[in-house]
């Protein structure tokens, strides 16, 4: 699976690993290991907000890899996240369809 898309990224709602260049994410191809932050690959969160697998609900998905250090889950996390600029995008991108806390995962 090509993770960026055949579109141009302009014309289409981006992932977290695109917007902040992350070089932790998945490329869709390699095995899949611990490395990889669990954001970019497939997961129960997939989709949400328009994103490929957490791409674009990170603050939802436990032990993401921000900044290399792994993180907790969203209640450990989402009051940095709240901060955080591609939370921010996400938002005004999504409006009031924007889902910030999942429900069932
Ligand atoms: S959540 Fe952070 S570490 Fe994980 S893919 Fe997105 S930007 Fe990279």
């Amino acid at each position: 699976m090509d993770m960026n898309a055949d579109t141009c990224p302009e014309e289409r709602h981006r992932n977290c690993w695109e917007v902040k260049n992350c070089p932790y994410s998945w490329n869709g191809s390699d095995p899949v290991s611990r490395a990889h932050c669990p954001a970019s690959i497939p997961g129960k969160l997939d989709g949400l907000n328009n994103g490929t697998y957490g791409g674009r609900a990170c603050w939802a998905v436990r032990g993401t890899l921000c900044g290399g250090e792994v993180q907790g889950d969203i209640v450990e996390k989402l009051s940095s996240c709240l901060e955080c600029d591609f939370l921010m995008q996400v938002y005004e991108e999504e409006g009031k369809n924007i889902i910030l806390i999942p429900t069932g995962f």
